[in-house]
């Protein structure tokens, strides 16, 4: 299979060729074109690291992001800084031909959001988010899409779950939701539910 055969916009192709990516991985194949034809479909997939998740929702989230319009429109996220900044990176390296695209990064320290944020991708951990929602730094009436990576790693610390949720209700109830685990517990399938309801469940 080839990436000009998942429905891919075209930047995102060259971006993908850019990066000395040949071909889509298992993943990719199997989740790319779901997203491309179907903008509402909500999923949960357990995949483990170094399948090629990260491009496949990082490739979701640019897909849906209009950059004329300067507002956050997707919002990711993780259960540790260090993450969060790997996926940024990520974002970036991909999205590095669209010179107006913008992202941002929600974390504790010293790149804290304080002021507004018109990046169309925003990326954190989910307290921090959901405070800087809270405090407007986020606005959130146009958020298209929102993912949680490593959904196991986040269940396991403090109140990240609690904490998702909320933003999940902070979202309302039209946002596109993908839930990436590397493993499939019945708390993971319970906090889904919640989550990502009416999520097409796949295993890859
Ligand atoms: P991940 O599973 O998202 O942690 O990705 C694992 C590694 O695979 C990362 O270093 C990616 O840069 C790389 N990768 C992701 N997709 C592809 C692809 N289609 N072809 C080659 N490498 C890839």
């Amino acid at each position: 299979l080839k990436f000009e055969e998942l429905g891919l916009p075209k930047d995102i192709i060259h971006a993908l060729y850019r990066v000395n990516y040949k071909a889509p991985s298992h993943v990719q194949a199997t989740v790319l074109p779901l997203l491309m034809q179907h903008d509402n479909i909500n999923l949960v997939c357990q995949s483990q690291t170094g399948t090629g998740k990260t491009a496949a929702f990082v490739i979701a989230m640019l897909a849906r992001v209009d950059v004329t319009q300067k507002c956050p429109q997707a919002l990711c996220i993780a259960p540790t800084r260090e993450l969060a900044r790997q996926i940024i990176t990520y974002t970036n390296d991909l999205a590095a031909e669209n010179y107006s695209l913008e992202t941002a990064i929600a974390v504790r320290g010293p790149e804290f959001l304080k002021q507004k944020c018109n990046a169309h991708i925003i990326i954190g951990t989910p307290g921090t988010v959901v405070s800087a929602i809270q405090r407007k730094v986020i606005d959130t009436a146009n958020i298209k899409i929102l993912v949680l990576d490593e959904a196991d790693a986040l269940l396991e610390q403090g109140d990240m779950g609690t904490q998702s949720l909320r933003l999940k209700r902070l979202v309302g109830s039209n946002t596109q939701v993908l839930m990436f685990s590397a493993t499939f517990s019945d708390r993971i399938l319970e906090f889904s539910q919640h989550f990502c309801p009416n999520a097409a469940k796949l295993t890859l």
